[in-house]
């Protein structure tokens, strides 16, 4: 329930109501659009694997119900009447932020994802309006400041653009800081919503790809995706193909693995950037590091500016996810199999399934 006393409008949504429990429809509110406010109909939503941390309270700190979903595409149905570059009609994207203070230094540098006093997620968020959590995108439409939304290249196909708004720029964003490109040789671990994204935009960017993954049934993607060789890291010898030789590794497994095993795969001055976030530590060695002046580092999501940027990017490289489209209806199962490394290579819901 909302707390505070502006307008608002009731939607249908899809949530958890504590983390033992199913997703399952429930109703929230959306505000009124302020003068520069975006309201958009949503008609498609990633499947993100922070979805799943998130609704089950893997990361703990959530909040029900938990409503989640940061990878939104859809039309926009209405605007205040200060906004300047969205109409009624556009296609407009959110990714995973919605508003942060603006004022830090971060946010001054277009790094609105490290705000100093803490930006507001687009899910299980304090929502500086309603006072309620900030509910996301597996809903009929949300209503957001034009300042943090997104234009979608016109040429890209919309649902499979959905799963850029967080699986594309948090690839994209540590393989441009890290100056990814022509001479260098990059890793990307996890074949899966992230690892498929960083190897488009790895190799787009004009890198040697190599991808390590713990299934062979995903030998031949990988390759079709554009990788130039592909690891499996069960295999001991496999394993020494690349051992001290990588410039650069992307990490975006979702579960418990042996970290050191990646460090291993750095030249020197190599960096390992962690994007993965599985709910429990993952030792170090400190000889995984030290004699090879290697850096292990981590990189959040991207701001608002590089997200654009990162859209353009994908519009002039025609890149887009490969997708399994769902219904709203299906999210646990799809849950169940995202577990088991069982999608290819993001799920995306489409929302017109709500309204049935
Ligand atoms: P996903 O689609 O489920 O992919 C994860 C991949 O990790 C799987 O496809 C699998 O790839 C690999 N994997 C899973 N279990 C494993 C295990 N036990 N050992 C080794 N490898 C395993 O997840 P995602 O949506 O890409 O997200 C990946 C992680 O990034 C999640 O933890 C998510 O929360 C996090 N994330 C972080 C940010 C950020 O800003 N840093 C943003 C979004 C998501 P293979 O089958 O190829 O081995
Ligand atoms: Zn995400
Ligand atoms: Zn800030």
């Amino acid at each position: 329930m909302s707390t505070s006393s502006i307008p608002t409008k009731p939607v249908k949504a899809f949530g958890a109501q504590a983390a033992d429990a199913p997703l399952d429809q429930l109703n929230i509110n959306r505000r009124a659009p302020h003068p520069h406010d975006v309201e958009i109909e949503i008609l498609y939503c990633g499947v993100c694997h922070s979805d799943l941390h998130t609704a089950r309270n893997e990361w703990h700190g959530t909040i029900y119900p938990c409503v989640p979903g940061h990878e939104i595409v859809g039309r926009v149905v209405s605007v205040g009447a200060h906004v300047k570059n969205f109409k009624v009609g556009d296609h407009a994207a959110v990714g995973c932020l919605v508003d942060s203070c603006r004022e830090c230094d971060y946010c001054k540098d277009d790094l609105e994802q490290y705000c100093s006093t803490g930006h507001t997620q687009t899910y299980n968020a304090p929502d500086k309006h309603l006072g309620t959590p900030t509910y996301g995108g597996y809903s009929e439409s949300i209503v957001v400041d034009e300042a943090f939304v997104l234009r979608v290249p016109e040429n890209l196909d919309l649902a499979a653009t959905a799963p850029l708004l967080c699986a594309g720029i948090t690839t994209y964003s540590p393989l441009k800081h890290w100056k990814v490109g022509p001479g260098k040789k990059v890793g990307i671990v996890g074949l899966g919503g992230l690892g498929h994204m960083g190897v488009k935009i790895a190799k787009a960017m004009g890198a040697e790809v190599i991808v390590f993954t713990t299934s062979p049934s995903k030998v031949e993607d990988a390759k079709r995706l554009g990788a130039d060789d592909v690891v499996l890291s069960k295999d001991e010898a496999q394993m020494q193909r690349y051992a001290g030789k990588l410039h650069f590794v992307l990490d975006a497994v979702s579960a418990q693995h042996d970290i050191n095993a990646y460090l291993s795969q750095l030249r020197v001055d190599g960096a390992l950037v962690l994007v993965g976030a599985p709910e429990n530590p993952l030792p170090v060695a400190p000889f995984s590091l030290i004699p090879m002046r290697k850096t292990f580092a981590g990189s959040m999501i991207g701001g608002i500016a590089q997200t654009q940027e990162m859209l353009d990017f994908c519009g002039e490289h025609d890149i887009v996810s490969d997708i399994e489209m769902i219904r709203m209806q299906d999210i646990n199962q799809a849950y169940e199999r995202l577990l088991k490394g069982d999608v290819k290579y993001r799920f995306v819901i489409d929302m017109a399934s709500l309204k049935q």
